[in-house]
């Protein structure tokens, strides 16, 4: 009898896996319906020997020491700064926009104080901030919202930024120094030998068996398990009784080319002419060597992998009926973005799991001290009954 049936072999269910093994000695069974560990942060070599990511480009950032730590047992590190350029009116400039940007595209020689200003000149006024479109416009002004954020939304999400929550391009800053970095969290750095291996050392242990290629639904009546960890859609997991959460898809094109250096930059961003959103060149993440180079072309769809949760209030409504159903299973415990139906960034996750993995032994300790005399008072006992996770929150980017 297995103690944990896990459903998903992404960062939720791959550090839980190597919590509950390690720490609290129990008996894990992994599943994945994917042939292959480590979700969507999945890289591999191609048939041209270049390190490649199969789902995207995957850019590790964090402020959390606690995460950064715990991932470095499993991997070393390759420092790695994130840079993106914008593709906008012939030109490729920094994005986010910064000082550089603004003096690039439009032939000025502004300094930090005085593009503050210019900002202002430009932005418009908006009473309250409700829609994606507010926040830009009244930050920057409509032009460099056309130019920058109106097709790039809409092709990402299929929608005008006006019909979109402010949340998705509040989490796009616009600088008025030089700094073209993308992120500016504390800890920026890549899995010296890919986060596959990362993952291959994490579920490396005796107490955890692994099983790809499987359907959780193919083997749920067949394999004993005390507990379950669920990864995956959490309406999936409820048959859908709600309805369908909605997410916004993405189809990668891979494509290797016989040149050493396509662009000057990891990501370039197409706002307006192309029907991709952006183009990675995967040699600037990993720092392989190579007299090829391999990139990723993304074209965001409707139908398809859910990736990302479209950040809607009516959306919210309906998951916090699936959350409340999660709730109310015992011994399910719901964890990561497609059970919690959220954007989270992988430090993110990693941080829910290990939060998840302390309640869990908290609350195994309580039932321990049950079974013999009772150490602790009903009020904190009560406090670990519920079953379902408490996210711990990070710096967003
Ligand atoms: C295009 C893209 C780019 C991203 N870039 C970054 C980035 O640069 N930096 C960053 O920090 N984050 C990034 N992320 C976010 C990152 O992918 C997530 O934070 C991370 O993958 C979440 O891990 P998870 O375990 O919750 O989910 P996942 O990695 O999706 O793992 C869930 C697993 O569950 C499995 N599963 C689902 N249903 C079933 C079932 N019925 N039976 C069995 N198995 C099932 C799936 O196959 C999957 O492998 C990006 C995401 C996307 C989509």
């Amino acid at each position: 009898m297995f103690d944990y049936l896990i459903v998903g072999a992404g960062f939720a269910g791959s550090v839980l896996a190597e919590r509950l093994a390690r720490v609290s000695n129990k008996k894990v069974l992994v599943i994945d319906k994917r042939p292959h560990i480590a979700g969507n942060a999945f890289d591999h070599y191609n048939e041209d020997g270049i390190l490649v990511h199969k789902y995207g480009p995957h850019i590790f950032h964090t402020n959390s020491k606690d995460v950064f730590e715990y991932l470095g047992q499993f991997t070393e590190w390759r420092p790695y700064e994130h840079r993106v350029l914008a593709s906008v009116d012939g030109q490729q400039v920094p994005m986010p926009i910064n000082l550089d940007t603004i003096n690039k595209l439009y032939g000025l020689n502004l300094t930090s104080f005085e593009l503050d200003a210019w900002f202002e000149s430009v932005a418009e006024k908006v009473d309250v901030i409700k829609t994606s479109e507010d926040v830009v416009v009244s930050k920057v002004g409509r032009e460099l919202y056309d130019k920058f954020f109106k097709n790039y939304t809409r092709k990402q999400w299929g929608m005008d930024p006006s019909e979109l929550d402010k949340s998705v391009t509040s989490r796009v800053p616009t600088r008025t120094n030089r700094d073209d970095r993308y992120f500016t969290d504390t800890y920026q750095a890549m899995p010296l030998h890919g986060f596959t291996k990362m993952f291959e050392k994490m579920l490396d242990h005796p107490n955890i068996k692994i099983m790809l290629n499987t359907d959780y639904h193919e083997i749920m009546d067949f394999i004993p398990f005390k507990e379950m960890i669920f990864t995956g859609p959490v309406d999936e997991y409820f048959d859908f009784k709600y309805g369908k959460l909605p997410y916004r898809s993405l189809e990668f094109k891979h494509e290797t080319v016989h040149k050493e250096v396509f662009q000057p930059v990891a990501v370039v961003n197409y706002p307006n002419e192309q029907l991709y959103t952006r183009v990675t060149e995967f040699k600037y993440l990993t720092g392989q060597q190579h007299t090829k180079t391999s990139l990723v072309y993304e074209f965001p769809r409707a139908e398809g992998d859910p990736y990302y949760p479209v950040p809607k209030a009516e959306n919210a409504e309906l998951y916090n009926k699936y959350k409340k159903l999660a709730e109310e299973t015992p011994n399910v415990h719901f964890v990561g973005r497609l059970a919690t139906y959220k954007y989270y960034n992988m430090d993110q996750v990693v941080a829910q799991a290990l939060t998840l993995h302390k309640k869990l032994t908290d609350k195994s300790k309580v039932a321990v001290a049950a079974d013999g005399v009772d150490l602790l008072p009903k009020a904190v006992r009560a406090a670990f009954n519920g079953s379902s996770t408490k996210i711990g929150t990070h710096g967003k980017n």
